[in-house]
């Protein structure tokens, strides 16, 4: 069969153990024909085809992102980031910058911040935001998302005051004053994002556009893209309809709108589409950094604490058992070993009153584990969607948890060899996006018990990344009859030393056939 693109002189590295090796490819639209040498893929060119000479560079399967926040990130990249921001005063001038940059532009949203890295010690407070800014609404979140900051204005609108309650969540009161000092956590934030105008479809779009285009640069040619509204789902399906999206969707989508899919003409079914049904998304508890990630034994560095649990055990099972016996495929937020205990509960109640084969639920983040949560993940089945560059951003673990417990944070060995799927994800915009940094830290920056080898986590991103979305007969290698996506690296990540893979530059990116980024001046 003639081919649309050939591919010669690369290194490709297939994934496929009975081939595990080639220096060429063909592609006739979005499939793979051919995987051999120069010589047998050549018989695959006609007078149409599109030749590309890799130059002997690395070709692996397309490297997909199980956990993204991908609007979060198109809007983060217009808002200011405070991620190396290094004081309050410094976070206070480039907010000055910011507002005067985007004048008359009402609220200002974004952040990124984390106080472990403030001069100052602590977090900031809505006195420290009106400084800056006092005549537009501010509220900024904290690295982790599940902490935020608001000005005066901003906690107004939205009607807070030192009586306000939230199950969930905490309104933090200033010490001398007793006024809500402008720190909100968990579930409390949602009190904000309700007066917070929604994005129009326009901005929404370009939102989605930009973060793509930044997806595909990193290599990327497949996103589990976690969204927060329909009008996000609307957004995606027209850029796809009109064909601007680079890149293939599985979407996460929050439980609450599950009763909506249906109009939205999507299903778990569709494989050959470039957007699809995922799994429906929920949350158990909060985060290690802002330490509302629920913990069976009090935090080690605020021992009164052992973080937020967001629904009652009861509660959550009832939430899993509904979207399990709806048929879909569940993923749930839990990090501390408190919040993984009670999504394990959950999970087996489900499938013991609606027993399911090959249901692939997942638990995103499973950060704090230990042996015996270990084993009943394996014999639940269950999908570990893990984040490895957190080890590298979160230095501060062995405080938060004590040296034992931190021993079986992010234990991605063990999980590998007690036969959990490991799929690896970014959670940008909390990280970077980019998929090699993720395998640079699971390879080189987990101590070496824990640490994966490169197939492993390169594995992660391709291999285990398909069977989390379920089309690992369709992705994951470079094989015949499977889907053209693939990414195209400087370097051969099995013959370089592993500190260095986060050096490594992605020269091309490949989905359904098409070259979707290319870098300048290579090719
Ligand atoms: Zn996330």
């Amino acid at each position: 069969m003639s081919a649309s693109l050939v591919i010669l002189n690369a290194n490709i590295i297939t994934l496929n153990p009975k081939q595990p090796k080639a220096t060429a490819v063909a592609i006739h639209k979005s499939r793979i024909v051919a995987v051999g040498s120069n010589a047998e893929v050549r018989k695959h060119i006609a007078k149409s085809t599109k030749i590309v000479d890799a130059n002997h560079e690395t070709v692996v399967p397309g490297l997909v992102d199980c956990h993204v926040h991908m609007t979060e990130f198109g809007f983060f990249l217009q808002t200011p980031d405070l991620r190396n921001t290094q004081s309050i005063k410094e976070m206070q001038q480039k907010l000055r910058e910011h507002a005067s940059k985007t004048r008359g532009k009402g609220w200002i949203q974004g952040g990124r911040w984390d106080q472990e890295k403030f001069a100052e010690k602590r977090y900031p407070t809505r006195w420290d935001l009106d400084a800056a800014v006092s005549d537009r609404p501010v509220f900024l979140v904290r690295v982790c998302g599940h902490i935020g900051v608001a000005n005066t204005q901003a906690l107004r609108l939205a009607g807070i005051t030192k009586e306000t309650v939230v199950e969930g969540g905490k309104i933090d009161l200033d010490e001398a004053t007793g006024q809500p000092c402008g720190i909100i956590r968990g579930n409390a934030m949602r009190l904000i994002w309700k007066v917070v105008p929604q994005p129009s479809s326009e901005v929404l779009e370009e939102a989605c556009v930009l973060t793509c285009k930044k997806a595909v640069e990193a290599g990327l040619t497949g996103v589990h893209w976690l969204v927060e509204t329909t009008d996000e789902i609307r957004a995606i399906k027209k850029l796809d309809s009109e064909g601007k999206l680079p890149i293939r969707v599985y979407l996460g989508v929050p439980l609450r709108l599950m009763d909506r899919l249906a109009n939205l003409g999507l299903s778990t079914g569709a494989v050959d589409s470039m957007v699809r049904m995922g799994f429906v998304k929920l949350f158990a508890d909060g985060s290690l950094g802002s330490r509302t990630a629920a913990l069976k034994e009090p935090y080690s560095d605020e021992p009164k604490s052992t973080g937020l649990l967001l629904h009652s055990k009861k509660k959550l099972c009832q939430l899993v058992l509904e979207a399990h016996k709806a048929g879909f495929q569940v993923g749930v937020h839990a990090i501390g070993d408190r919040g993984i205990e009670n999504v394990l509960d959950a999970y087996e109640e489900a499938l013991k009153r609606f027993p399911m084969e090959d249901h692939r639920h997942r638990i995103e983040h499973c950060s704090v584990l230990n042996p015996q949560l270990i084993r009943r993940m394996k014999k639940l089945c269950l999908i570990a969607s893990v984040q490895p560059h957190f080890v590298v951003s979160d230095p501060w673990i062995v405080d938060r948890v004590g040296r034992k417990r931190a021993r079986w944070v992010y234990p991605f060995k063990t999980l590998v060899k007690k036969g959990v799927v490991v799929a690896s994800g970014s959670d940008c915009p909390i990280e970077d996006i980019s998929p090699l940094l993720g395998i640079w830290a699971a390879v080189a920056k987990r101590s070496p018990d824990e640490s994966l080898t490169v197939k492993e986590a390169l594995g992660s991103y391709t291999l285990n990344a398909a069977y989390a979305s379920f089309d690992e007969d369709k992705k994951g290698t470079i094989e015949v009859g499977k889907l053209a996506d693939f990414t195209v690296l400087s370097d051969d990540l099995f013959n370089i030393e592993p500190d260095v893979i986060n050096k490594v530059v992605v020269e091309m990116t490949v989905v359904n056939g098409k070259v979707v980024y290319a870098r300048e001046d290579s090719f």
